[in-house]
This record gives C-alpha cells, sequence and structure tokens, in this order.
C-alpha cells in the first residue's frame, strides 16, 4: 500500500516560534519585545524546528550515549566524558552562539527562547544551560574572589566556537532532598579547601566548573554546616587531568539520556568557598535551586507544547474508519487538554520568571517563593501524565522512538518529576514558607487568581490552621498546589483574553 507521512511531518517542522500564537502573545504582553527582538525569536524558532531537532535525535540514538573515558593512550587518568558530534554541534548552537546559559538581554525574551530550545527534549543542552544560569547568578550575587570572577567572566563569554558551562553537585549516597545530611568534607587549604567524598547523582559532569556542596571541617551538624563551593573540572595546570576527583561511573538512566550524570569521587579537589560557610544552604535554595526548578517547569511546558503539536498534527493527519482521528471525541479530549495544560503551564513559567527579580523579603518575594515550590510538581507531573496520553493518541507509532521525539520527551518528564526536588518535599516547603515568611492568604490569592475574595484566600488559610497537625495539613497541600497553579495560569491567559477582546 503506498501510504506516506510526509504531511504529519511537515505539520511539525516549520518554526515553533511562527506556530505558537500564546507565547508570541505572552511575551509582547510581558517585554514589548522590538521589532529585531522579534526576528531573532523567529529566526530561532525555524532553527529549533529545524538543525537543532535533526540534531536531538541523532544524539538520543542509544549508540549516541554519554560514555566514559579513564584513561588517555599514554595512560593518564583523565575521566573524560565522550559526547557525540551532535551534542557538541548542539550546546554550540544553543549555549555558545546563542548564549542561553547565563542571562542576558530582557528575561522573558531569555526564557522564551530558552523555552523554544527545550522543545527539543535534548537534555544534554538543557540541564546544561540550567546549570550555568544557576551558577552565573550565584556568583554574580555572591563572587568576590578573582577565581569567582573568572568563571563568571569565562561563561559570560561562550561563544560558538567554546562553551564554558557548569555543573552543581549536591545530591550524595545517603541521600538528595535531606541537604543537611551532606557528609562531603571540606578540609581548609591556605584561602581554599580541599573536598574529600563522594557525589551521587552529578549530571553534565563533563561542564568546565562545578558547585559543589560540602561540610566544612569542625562545621556544626545539620543544614548550617553545609556551605557551598566553586570548583574547577581540571587541574590547573592545564593539563588534561582532573582536579582532585574521579568520575567512577555513568548512571544508566531511564530518561535524560543524552545527558552524562555520573558517580564522583573528590579525592583533595581544590575548591573555593562561595558566600558565607554558613549561609550555603539558603544560598543554594536562593539562587541555584530556584534557577533550576524554573528551568523544569519551562521544560514541562516545553514539554507540553511539543506533545500538544504533534499530537494534533498526528490527529489531523490519520484517519480510521474513514474518519481523521481527531473527530472522534475522547481524542478530541485529549487535544483538549494538552492544550488547557500547555497554556496554563507556559502562562504560569512567564509569570514566575516575571516575579523573580523580587527583592528578598518583600512579599512579592515570598509569593515567587511558595508558588515556584507549588509549580514545579504539579506541571512536571502533568508533563508526564500528558506526554504518556499523547504518545497514546500515535497509537503504535507513539512508542516508536525514530518515529517522533515523544517516548524521549515522556522519560524525560519522568526524571523532571524528582530533578531537583521531588513532588511531596517542595510541597513541605510550600507549607513551612507559607507560614515562616508569613504569607497573607487574601493577599496571596488575589495575586494568584486577580480577585479579591477569592475562595483561594480560605483554602490557604484552612491549610494554615488545621488542627489535625502537618499530616492533616500535607494532604490538603496536592489538591491547593493544582488550583494555586491553575488559578495563577488563568489569570494570565484571562487577561490575555480580555486584552485580545479590548484590541477588537
Ligand atoms: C537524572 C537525574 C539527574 C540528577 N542530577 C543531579 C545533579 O546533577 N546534581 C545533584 O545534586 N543531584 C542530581 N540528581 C538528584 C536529585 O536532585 C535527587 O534525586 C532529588 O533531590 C531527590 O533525592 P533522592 O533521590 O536522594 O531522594 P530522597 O531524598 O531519598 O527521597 C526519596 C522519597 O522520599 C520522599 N521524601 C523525602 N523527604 C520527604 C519529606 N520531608 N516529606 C515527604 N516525603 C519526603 C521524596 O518525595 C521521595 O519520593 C539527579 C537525579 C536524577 C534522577
Amino acid at each position: 500500500m503506498d501510504y506516506s507521512f510526509d504531511a504529519f511531518q511537515d505539520a511539525i517542522g516549520g518554526n515553533w516560534y511562527a506556530d505558537d500564537a500564546l507565547l508570541a502573545d505572552l511575551v509582547a504582553r510581558q517585554a514589548a519585545p522590538d521589532a529585531d527582538a522579534r526576528r531573532d525569536l523567529e529566526r530561532f524558532g525555524a532553527e529549533v524546528a529545524g538543525p537543532l531537532a535533526r540534531l536531538a535525535d541523532e544524539s538520543a540514538r542509544p549508540e549516541n550515549a554519554p560514555r566514559l573515558r579513564a584513561y588517555d593512550a599514554w595512560r593518564r587518568r583523565v575521566d573524560e566524558i565522550v559526547l557525540p558530534a551532535s551534542t557538541h554541534e548542539a550546546l554550540s548552537i544553543v549555549a555558545g552562539r546563542e548564549r542561553l546559559g547565563a542571562l542576558h538581554g530582557d528575561p522573558v525574551v531569555f526564557y522564551a527562547k530558552t523555552y523554544l530550545a527545550h522543545q527539543n527534549g535534548e537534555a544534554g543542552v538543557a540541564c546544561s544551560l540550567a546549570c550555568t544560569d544557576g551558577l552565573t547568578r550565584l556568583l554574580a550575587a555572591l563572587g568576590d574572589r578573582d577565581v569567582h570572577r573568572d568563571a563568571l567572566a569565562a561563561m559570560r563569554a561562550s561563544n560558538a566556537g567554546r562553551v564554558v558551562h557548569a555543573a552543581q553537585f549536591v545530591t550524595e549516597i545517603q541521600g538528595g532532598s535531606d541537604v543537611g545530611a551532606n557528609a562531603l568534607d571540606a578540609v581548609p587549604d591556605g584561602d581554599a579547601f580541599r573536598l574529600h567524598g563522594a557525589k551521587w547523582f552529578c549530571s553534565n559532569v563533563n561542564a568546565d566548573w562545578f558547585l559543589v556542596s560540602a561540610r566544612p571541617r569542625g562545621a556544626p551538624p545539620g543544614s548550617r554546616g553545609v556551605a557551598i563551593f566553586l570548583v574547577p573540572a581540571h587541574a590547573r595546570d592545564g593539563g588534561p587531568g582532573r582536579n582532585g576527583f574521579t568520575i567512577d561511573r555513568l548512571k544508566d538512566k531511564l530518561g535524560t539520556r543524552e545527558l552524562a550524570t555520573a558517580e564522583v569521587t573528590f579525592a583533595g579537589a581544590l575548591a573555593w568557598p562561595i558566600g558565607p560557610l554558613d549561609r550555603g544552604v539558603p544560598n543554594l535554595v536562593d539562587h541555584v535551586l530556584a534557577t533550576s526548578r524554573i528551568a523544569c517547569v519551562l521544560y514541562a511546558a516545553a514539554t507540553l507544547r511539543q506533545c500538544e503539536r504533534i499530537a494534533g498534527a498526528y490527529a489531523r493527519f490519520r484517519t480510521a474508519f474513514g474518519r481523521p482521528i481527531g473527530d472522534y471525541a475522547l481524542v478530541r479530549r485529549t487535544l483538549d487538554d494538552l492544550a488547557l495544560a500547555r497554556a496554563r503551564a507556559l502562562a504560569v513559567a512567564l509569570e514566575l520568571v516575571r516575579l523573580w527579580p523580587a527583592k528578598d523579603g518583600s512579599a512579592e518575594a515570598a509569593d515567587f517563593r511558595v508558588l515556584l515550590s507549588l509549580a514545579k510538581p504539579i506541571l512536571t507531573r502533568r508533563a508526564s501524565a500528558l506526554a504518556h496520553d499523547a504518545m497514546l493518541l500515535l497509537g503504535a507509532n507513539g512508542v516508536e522512538e525514530r518515529f517522533s521525539p515523544l517516548p524521549r520527551l515522556y522519560r524525560d518528564a519522568a526524571v523532571m518529576e524528582t530533578w531537583e526536588g521531588p513532588h511531596n518535599v517542595l510541597l513541605a516547603q510550600a507549607l513551612r514558607d507559607l507560614a515562616r515568611l508569613r504569607v497573607d492568604p487574601d493577599r496571596f490569592a488575589a495575586r494568584v487568581s486577580g480577585r479579591t475574595n477569592d475562595p483561594l484566600a480560605a483554602a490557604v488559610q484552612r491549610v494554615l490552621a488545621t488542627s489535625g497537625g502537618e499530616a492533616d495539613a500535607m494532604s490538603a497541600m496536592p489538591a491547593l498546589a493544582a488550583s494555586v497553579v491553575d488559578a495563577l495560569g488563568d489569570r494570565v491567559l484571562q487577561r490575555r483574553n480580555h486584552d485580545q477582546e479590548e484590541s477588537r
């Protein structure tokens, strides 16, 4: 039988900025980009849908998975990560030429471009961007040594010929959420430290600069005793050797398979503290984890957009029993769910970007902190669930690895759920922050929904006043989180509808 998928493929290529009226509209309202910035987004929209999509597919082939080469030909221990040419080229374009690692220019335009890049589900690129963004923000805020300034300048100077990027290693074998249990030993050595011990999940281990959490000798137990350090990846003698650590093994992961995630042992790595030693965890959370959680939210929105695009194109293309499958009510329902979820996710992501610069101690900063902790679990969970539904919509072709990026997006979405804080941990954090930062339920609900006397205020009040203790309050958090995130998304989107009506 003569059967061609050309029409389907044509419908998902093209330009991912030009085919996304909602993105253009939200960016226009929040950033008022000039003609140059709009042209730049449009140019990049074609690049992500074309050359970068092909590179991402190439990197995702099993035979191109990252490999660890422990020794070079002259028996020197190098612990080199071998990545395919496709990943190097994608990094050179996205992190180098477009400089999407270190924030520059208007944040909304910057993260709109990042969202376009994330639609390819190329974790080797996405993780590098998020880690570099986090470390450069941290160094810009707290860097006070020459080595801090050198690292910051080098990352900001990334270009197509040389990408300088970052990684962040916090998780240890005994646990990732409980950072206060970190045991990596930091021994003073002049004005620096030497690190000894192991980290358990180290992504983007091929980076140039690491942010590492560790416990300075003699520091108190718990999170107050955990400091954060800047660690160069290579020995400072200019040779191929590592800076006092070994890469022991690469993880064999369900998702983000294009990304090298390693187990690492430090044995005297040179490290410089960033910020006061006893403020390591708060600084990590405020500057680095907030950045990576925004990245997860953007990745979830990007995943949903790609699923929406592919499922929509397939529903128009594929016929069954003589009708396009998009005519069937339950197919239609999946498409509607995808469209609503992605619209809300994008609206929430860009609204969080807008709230982010708020000053510490302000009500807006407290709201941002709570909203991010609520949005990350809800949106990453939704991206997994709906990527699954999108795959089902393509039938058997949905689970074929080369037919579309959906299987890869689905696997990555599952990883995003745990990455940078599992759901329970973030919901517990949100509950603590609501109380600790004295978030006013009425004001918070009004910011979220745009309405005074919104029932959300009573729902927030209820979890804060729950007399049944923490267990009762926590059991209400998943539902509260979903209501808050949806209300925030709807408020931004309704304003959009309202603006559109006004301009007619
Ligand atoms: C692919 C991948 C790459 C990663 N890369 C990195 C990296 O580059 N750097 C890095 O530092 N880490 C990295 N991680 C680790 C990640 O950050 C941790 O997995 C995460 O922080 C959770 O830690 P854990 O896995 O030790 O789970 P745990 O903290 O042991 O949690 C286990 C379970 O217990 C639950 N739980 C824990 N505490 C509570 C609580 N207070 N209330 C209720 N439930 C709770 C959690 O929700 C979870 O379901 C990566 C993880 C993955 C999957």
